[in-house]
């Protein structure tokens, strides 16, 4: 068995290698499940990668292949796909022109105390939390891809993607109720942006002292006081949060400048 040397990482750092690690998984795990993509799945994974290509702040190699899935997408005149023919172009068409994304799995700022913990799911988050911020911070970049100008296309389309991709069919569900819920009234790039970190929060605080938390990793109601003091205020006694800091620190922290290449290959 393979000994796994705990990573010692920065928590108020990103970390590419948990990005890439995730995106790795997405496309070459979660969606292996699924023999052939057609209809709403079909076009949900092309809005996922069209999105993905011009947000993600990647690696150049990493970027282009995302550009070149994207093309490839638009341009197929099929309304069905073998999943096949999506590993193929992932793998090889890509590795010749240099193209990569790197097949390891590689947890740094994910990483659980075992195995079955973190991982993946939070990758995930990041992944998404990163791109609405991307989107608040680029508001021009989905121009002439046919999903510009709708302050809430981030969100949708990871609404999307769990719907109809994500393995935790509860997680789905849970998600989906929220998003029906409220996401119509998000009517900003920044409110995007707030939506999913409130969100998040209100399933952390579900999760808290569920079996699946990682012992190591507590669920908090996040961000916590030591990365971001401006970010808590009290009122009469109670904790509120100051909406304006919280929206300054996501945009910094999911930010590229915020992010770290270690244990990227
Ligand atoms: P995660 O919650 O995965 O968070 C990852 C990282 O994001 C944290 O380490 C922190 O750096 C940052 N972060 C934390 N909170 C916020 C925030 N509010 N805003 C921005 N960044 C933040 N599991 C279930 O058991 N039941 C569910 O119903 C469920 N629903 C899910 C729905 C979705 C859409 C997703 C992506 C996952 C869901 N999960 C669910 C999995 C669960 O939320 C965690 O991902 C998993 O338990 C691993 O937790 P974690 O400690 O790595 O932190």
């Amino acid at each position: 068995t393979e000994i796994k040397v705990w990573k010692e990482f920065d928590k108020s750092r990103l970390y590419m290698a948990d990005l890439e690690s995730g995106l790795h998984f997405l496309l070459r795990v979660e969606l292996a499940t699924h023999r052939a993509l057609e209809g709403a799945e079909l076009k949900t994974f092309k809005d996922f990668v069209t999105v993905s290509a011009k947000l993600f702040p990647g690696r150049q190699p990493v970027v282009k292949l995302l550009e070149t899935l994207q093309e490839w997408l638009v341009s197929l005149p099929l309304d069905k796909i073998p999943y096949d023919a999506i590993l193929d172009l992932v793998n090889n068409k890509m590795r010749i022109s240099g193209i990569f994304l790197p097949r390891k799995v590689q947890w740094v700022g994910c990483q659980g105390s075992r195995p079955e913990l973190r991982g993946y799911s939070c990758s995930l988050w990041k992944f998404f939390h990163t791109l609405t911020v991307q989107a608040a911070l680029k508001p021009k970049a989905l121009i002439n891809t046919g999903l510009e100008g709708n302050p809430q296309i981030v969100l949708q389309v990871m609404r999307k993607y769990i719907q109809h991709f994500f393995g935790c069919k509860a997680c789905a569900q849970h998600f989906e109720e929220m998003a029906r819920e409220s996401m119509d009234s998000v009517k900003s790039l920044d409110q995007a942006v707030l939506w999913l970190w409130e969100k998040h929060n209100v399933v952390n605080n579900r999760l808290a002292g569920d079996l699946t938390e990682d012992p190591k990793f507590p669920k908090v109601q996040w961000p916590t006081p030591d990365i971001c003091p401006a970010c808590h205020e009290e009122i009469k006694g109670l904790h509120s949060w100051n909406e304006d800091q919280v929206l300054q620190f996501l945009k910094s922290h999911y930010s590229s400048e915020n992010i770290l290449y270690k244990y990227t290959e």
